[in-house]
């Protein structure tokens, strides 16, 4: 075995010799930069040796990378921190998450946001201490022995149920505190510069209810104090831009224990969810789709056709048949063979879509058909994971499935993609992200068909000239979709829309079309939805825009605000000018200041606020304040009507 190895480092090809300290191939590079390396693509410690021939790159803090490398040290000194100051608490997990970390605890009593500063004053002490980070490998055996001496049960049941016999175990050192863990880590606590604890939560040991309740931790790192205070500031903003709370202060939509999970939208709310279904629709008209309306109830069988039943039904409502004869009439039976009697509330639209496609007889000049539906779906979701509008049991989809031959897949994805930049550029997201999900290890046909139907939609994304990144083997069972994601203002990523392939359910409700040979052939089914569910959707727009919504979907378009009660009559003729013209007009004439009125309405985000006074009723005229800080301005009541025509509307 030769002593000497050949290292490529940034490009450039060297030789050193075995053994050699990874950091040190990578002298060049302030060090308070550096925090990882990747040796042949993976992240490890700088302190790792050279055993063969290598690619080596630096990780540097502010990389996506190195973020992680900060990110989890932080974990583990909070976890360091939390042991010094409450002996007796036994450590379990400590993920790096989107945007942080957290370390799940089993303490004697459950941690509380006032136990944050005590924790977070200490892990600043520890990282200047600079304690070295050390990586030590031991038998699987030792490890055992050693975390079951310190009383850590749950590090021991980690090692027990996910560490093969045979392997090594890694263990890093910090100072005299040590976690199992497979690393990689920074050198030394000095790396850890800027981090913030967030927040407190419940959670269960391995995510089950029926184990113990554990102790979470949240919180941030990043590589500058710059970066941290930048993110701190996008969060204190989510918090005032939160859509459950804006949704309180603008009357769009409240929760009730009555119906748990289901949003009872108020006046202003249905507004806003009625004027995006109408843009849908005018969207529809414009790309060829059909709206159909199909029941909420169907019978059991249906689902066991789709695979609902087998895969799903754990997620829905279901209901006894009320007509049955027998004393199982009035229970619901939910075991494997349940699906012969009873009836459930849709989850999707697509199983009833199959039905509406065969209504009729089709032939290849039918196809494509697209049926577009926005009726409510109810999803039995946990009551632990609802959120406000993101996370609800009854939702509406701007919902289609597109029936189309083999032939005619890459234009229908062309055609789609071209919606969702329409739709969210129209709707005031500068980006849009597009990935293409593959074949996952559990699928339906085989790797050829499967690679092929790939290509298909990377053509169509190609043809749209949009970069996509691959999501590996994230693709549903029956076939492979094209995820969309935005970005919003306050930087926080959603999956909005989706688009996904499938040869399944065509096959399982055995959908034909009389092809042009006059033979019989299977359809394919290509499920879309641009908003998604468009009450997740709401809620994304109203904290991306914090409640300021373009003016076409404001629920009040213009409030007209009077100086005194001698113009109450000409305000109120304006409102019914402004109405008649087709906006949502309200007056406030009441008699408070002025200032008051225009606070109030910059609270409700009115995009207009038309001030009259005397001077304005006797010239028949108004002054318009906007929402978005412009001046105010004179106008005579056909330039405000001719200003508003001139508002943009999406499509
Ligand atoms: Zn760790
Ligand atoms: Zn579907």
């Amino acid at each position: 075995m030769s002593s000497e190895l050949s290292v490529s480092v940034n490009g450039e090809r060297r030789t050193v010799a075995r053994g050699t300290r990874v950091r040190e191939v990578l002298n060049g590079i302030p060090s308070k930069d550096l925090v990882a390396a990747k040796v042949n693509e993976k992240v490890v410690d700088l302190s790792r040796t050279l055993e063969s021939d290598a690619t080596v790159q630096p990780v540097l803090a502010d990389s996506p990378e190195g973020l992680d490398v900060i990110r989890h040290s932080t974990a583990h000194l909070m976890a360091m921190a939390v042991q010094q100051l409450y002996p007796g608490t036994q450590v379990t997990i400590g993920p790096v998450i989107e945007d942080g970390f957290y370390y799940d605890f089993a303490p004697k009593t459950p941690f509380t946001i006032e136990d944050l500063p005590k924790i977070e004053a200490r892990m600043k002490e520890l990282a200047k201490a600079d304690h070295k980070i050390e990586r030590v490998e031991v038998t699987r055996a030792e490890a055992i022995k050693t975390f079951d001496a310190m009383g850590e049960k749950y590090k021991v049941q980690i090692i027990e149920e996910n560490i093969p016999e045979s392997e090594v175990v890694s263990i890093y050192k910090e100072g005299d505190w040590m976690d199992l863990c497979r690393g990689p880590h920074v050198p030394s606590t000095r790396y850890l510069r800027a981090f913030k604890l967030l927040s407190v939560a419940g959670a269960y040991w391995k995510g089950d209810e029926h184990n113990e309740m554990l102790s979470r931790i949240y919180g941030t790192a990043f590589a500058s104090k710059e970066a941290l205070d930048e993110h701190l500031k996008l969060l204190e903003l989510a918090r005032t831009r939160d859509h459950r709370k804006l949704g309180r202060e603008m009357q769009l939509f409240f929760f009730d224990p009555i119906s748990p999970g289901c949003p009872f939208f108020m006046p202003k709310g249905t507004i806003i969810l009625n004027e995006l279904l109408d843009y849908v629709r005018r969207l529809y008209r414009r790309y060829g789709y059909s709206e159909v309306v199909t029941p909420q109830v169907f019978r059991n069988s249906m689902f066991n056709t789709s695979g609902h039943w087998e895969n799903f039904r754990e997620n829905m409502f279901l209901s006894p048949d009320p007509e049955e004869d027998d004393e199982r009439a009035n229970t619901v039976d939910t075991s494997p063979e349940g699906w012969r009697r009873g009836y459930g509330l849709k989850p999707m639209n697509c199983p009833g879509h199959t039905f509406v496609y065969r209504a009729e007889k089709r032939s290849y000049r039918d196809l494509p058909l697209r049926l577009a539906e926005f009726t409510g779906l109810h999803r039995a979701e946990r009551s632990g994971v609802l959120h406000g509008l993101s996370r609800v049991r009854l939702m509406h989809q701007d919902d289609a499935h597109i029936f189309c031959r083999e032939d005619q897949i890459e234009d229908e994805f062309a055609g789609n993609i071209e919606m969702v930049r329409d739709v969210y550029s129209s709707l005031g997201f500068e980006k849009v992200e597009f990935k293409l999900a593959t074949m996952p290890d559990l699928h339906l046909g085989t790797e050829e068909q499967w690679r092929a139907a790939e290509e298909k939609l990377a053509n169509a994304m190609r043809r749209n000239e949009i970069p996509f990144e691959i999501n590996p083997k994230e693709g549903a069972f029956y076939g492979p979709k094209i995820e969309i994601y935005v970005p919003d203002a306050l930087k926080r990523k959603w999956q909005v829309a989706t688009i996904q392939l499938d040869y399944n359910l065509p096959e399982r409700f055995g959908l034909t079309y009389t092809a042009s040979s006059g033979a019989e052939e299977r359809p394919v089914m290509i499920h879309r939805a641009i908003l998604g569910s468009v009450e997740r959707f709401i809620s994304v727009l109203i904290e991306h825009t914090g409640g300021v919504l373009p003016f076409w979907l404001a629920p009040e378009q213009v409030r007209v605000l009077s100086l005194s009660e001698k113009v109450e009559s000409y305000a109120v003729e304006l409102t019914g000018l402004i109405r008649k013209a087709g906006y949502r007009a309200e007056s406030d004439i009441r008699n408070e200041k002025l200032g008051f009125k225009v606070r109030e309405a910059e609270l409700a985000k009115v995009p207009y606020m038309v001030v009259v006074g005397e001077r304005e009723a006797a010239d028949r005229t108004v002054s318009l304040r906007k929402l978005r800080g412009e001046k105010s301005q004179a106008l005579t009541v056909e330039n405000l009507i001719e200003m508003m025509r001139k508002e943009p509307l999406p499509a």
